[in-house]
């Protein structure tokens, strides 16, 4: 059975409604941590051991997505080391994990110099050429995002069906072709209405958006996630509704979306 479990689905610091964005998908023996965002590793390790995970991408390093990927590497190095898995980040954001490493590296313990390149075997997913790379069953094509930073949506294929996670974005060819004919598409609604700077400019999706480019791509399963104000994601699930023809679930902490392939 393949399976989307939503560990945070905030769009930012965790509060009272959980971590912020992290999801475990699965298929068989294969389990993938899209993103880690603040309150992830705690949110996984409540119900999961970490031998569990087969390998870890990241959408893209704003700190609401990739903040507790030092937690994780801390956990993954100390007390003892555990074997490593590919961590997938955008090729242009290398440098960026570097400077990670070494403000949190501990020279002292030579397991945690460089506690992220000790724990994972890092490498850089290319957007533009879209090339795939396979974690166990999966095989996984990034796709280039609108956001202000380099952001990967992400088209999960595997034996059962097909995921994708529209990273952070605002509308634009990458995300509708990575969701084309998903059996579920994860996608980000960050707010409930926007200008067209935050939408364009900076790359949010609104609810009424997310449900646009579900139904474009042909996706059958749309997940509205990424709330900036959880109060709201209700709200906007009845917005997406009005807008999609297919189911529409509103992520939630600890809720796991099985992929019902057709
Ligand atoms: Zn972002």
């Amino acid at each position: 059975m393949t399976t989307v479990e939503v560990l945070g689905c905030n769009a930012t610091a965790p509060g009272r409604t959980g971590a912020a964005s992290s999801y475990l998908v699965r298929e068989e023996a294969t389990a993938v941590l899209v993103d880690a965002g603040p309150g992830s590793l705690l949110s996984f390790a409540r119900t999961h051991d970490l031998s569990e995970l087969s390998g870890i991408v990241v959408t893209h390093l704003h700190a609401d997505h990739s903040l507790d990927l030092m937690a994780w590497a801390y956990r993954w190095t100390f007390p003892d080391v555990l074997p490593r898995i590919p961590l997938y980040v955008p090729a242009e954001e290398m440098g960026r994990l570097e400077r990670f490493d070494e403000l949190f590296g501990i020279p002292t313990l030579p397991t945690m110099v460089s506690p992220i390149r000790s724990a994972f075997d890092v490498r850089g997913l290319e957007l533009d050429s879209r090339t795939p790379v396979g974690i166990g069953s999966w095989t996984i094509t990034p796709h280039r995002a609108l956001h202000s930073v380099p952001s990967a949506a992400l088209r999960f294929a595997g034996a059962d069906g097909v995921v994708c996670f529209s990273s952070d974005t605002g509308p634009c060819r990458g995300v509708v072709d990575a969701a084309t004919g998903a059996d579920v598409f994860v996608c980000e609604s960050t707010v409930l209405a926007a200008d067209d700077d935050v939408i364009h400019g900076h790359g949010h999706l609104t609810p009424e958006l997310a449900a646009g480019i579900a139904s474009e791509a042909g996706a059958r399963h749309l997940v509205l996630t990424h709330f900036a104000r959880p109060e709201e994601a209700q709200e906007m699930g009845r917005i997406a509704s009005r807008h999609f023809d297919g189911p529409v679930t509103v992520a939630r902490e600890g809720a796991t979306v099985s992929v019902d392939a057709r």
